[in-house]
């Protein structure tokens, strides 16, 4: 494990993504009306880049996920790793598209908050009580565990400790499973990320996995915004792993993934609906081109299957 004080400063990312996330959500970039229950409004306004890069992100994330819900047909377990205030769940219960079971796993502190938000927040609680069946729902300061929704306290860099404590919530290694890390693993070394991907390799029978994080930071523009985390005593320890999409595709290949894929942003934004690029591009006026397109090309996304059930997950694409 890392310093307590590095530790802290990863913890302080989730507040940051979230508050984009809200912020971006309240210009009407994409609809989310639990955000508002986690994280405060900004301060001050977010650069128009920066709310389409979250929306790209987003709605990237989402699309795969949903790609695998419905090869799954929700017969399924997703784990959120290092989910922060993520409400993927609550979105998913509102579509009527909740796995068996959704997890969150992230940092004791961050859990704790987040389950005082969801005790005293009945938008909250309610879908979490209105999906649950059975007797052993359980809460406490540091977890929660329902029949749909877990979250529990876990250092993603102990994946013997991961495992007991998902075993603990009825994780099920033979229910087709995926997995999210979105911008998590660029906090771990990349021995302790190449682990963990090893680890969901080896404990599922069929899963993908789905990572969102900064990609060619060999470059000047990389070097800047390594500089800049490291201005705000954050520091990317795995940035090793994110040189290129080839060492992001065979850190995944190498840790026991059968197929990996990955692309930048620019290239998913490029994948987007006709109308959805002309209904957010009207949101906002946005001059500099060019610094989204700096910014897209340093970030991607990368999902990787392994099918022991032939459910053609590696079909999964945009
Ligand atoms: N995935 C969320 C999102 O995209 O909104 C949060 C992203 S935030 C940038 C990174 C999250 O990963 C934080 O909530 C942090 O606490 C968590 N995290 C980083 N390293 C972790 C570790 N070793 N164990 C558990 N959680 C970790």
């Amino acid at each position: 494990a890392g310093s307590e004080e590095a530790d802290e400063a990863v913890r302080g990312t989730c507040e940051d993504a979230s508050i984009c996330k809200r912020f971006a959500v309240s210009i009407g970039y994409w609809k989310d009306p639990y955000i508002q229950y986690f994280v405060r409004q900004a301060k001050e306004r977010k650069a128009p880049e920066i709310n389409r890069g979250y929306y790209a992100r987003v709605h990237g994330v989402s699309q795969l996920l949903k790609a695998f819900l419905k090869k799954t047909e929700c017969n399924c377990q997703i784990i959120n790793l290092g989910a922060g205030m993520d409400t993927m769940f609550w979105r998913l219960k509102d579509e009527n598209l909740l796995p068996k079971k959704y997890f969150e796993v992230d940092f004791s502190m961050i859990v704790a908050r987040k389950i005082y938000n969801i005790k005293s927040k009945p938008p909250l609680s309610k879908p979490i009580m209105e999906s649950h069946s059975g007797e052993s729902f359980l809460i406490d300061a540091h977890s929660l565990d329902s029949s749909r929704y877990s979250i529990l306290a876990a250092d993603l860099r102990d994946s013997s400790e991961l495992e007991e404590k998902l075993k603990k919530f009825n994780m099920d290694t033979q229910l087709p499973t995926l997995l999210i890390a979105e911008c998590v693993l660029v906090y771990m070394t990349p021995q302790q990320s190449a682990s963990l991907l090893k680890w969901a390799a080896n404990t599922f029978q069929a899963a993908m996995v789905i990572n969102y994080e900064q990609v060619n930071m060999a470059d000047r523009f990389g070097q800047i915004m390594i500089e800049n985390m490291q201005r705000r005593q954050c520091s990317l320890a795995g940035v090793e792993a994110c040189k290129s999409l080839e060492s992001q595709r065979e850190r995944l290949l190498l840790n026991g993934w059968e197929t990996a894929n990955a692309i930048d942003m620019m290239k998913v934004y490029s994948y987007l609906p006709q109308a959805d690029v002309k209904r957010i591009e009207g949101l906002e006026f946005l001059d500099e081109k060019e610094l989204l397109e700096q910014l897209m090309q340093h970030y991607c996304i990368c999902w990787a299957t392994k099918d022991g059930c032939n459910l053609g997950l590696s079909n999964i694409t945009f």
